[in-house]
């Protein structure tokens, strides 16, 4: 099932039972490089990507899977709806 935190999307059911453990996907071509998701991410596990999206921005990565929380404060900030978060 999909719920919504405010405008921005969590997903409860993983795809797959080795992606059970809390994760984040980022819509990197809905991304704008604004670092709000760096910044707010308690376990400070986000940094932007050298990889350079369709519009010409690096953006958002998790850096380490393992240690995400699924807290949902990165998708939270986002301005631009790019992070859905699994838990
Ligand atoms: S869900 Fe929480 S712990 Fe995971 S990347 Fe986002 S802010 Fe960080
Ligand atoms: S808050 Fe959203 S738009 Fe800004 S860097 Fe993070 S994913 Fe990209």
């Amino acid at each position: 099932m999909r719920t919504r935190c405010g405008e921005n999307r969590t997903n409860n059911d993983a795809p797959d039972e080795r992606e059970a453990m809390p994760r984040i996907v980022v819509d990197e071509d809905r991304c704008k490089a604004c670092e709000l998701c760096v910044s707010f991410c308690p376990k400070g596990l986000i940094q932007l990507s050298k990889r350079m999206n369709s519009r010409g921005f690096h953006p958002a990565s998790l850096r380490d899977k393992r240690k995400c929380s699924g807290c949902a404060q990165c998708a939270m900030m986002c301005p631009d709806i790019a992070i859905t978060v699994y838990r």
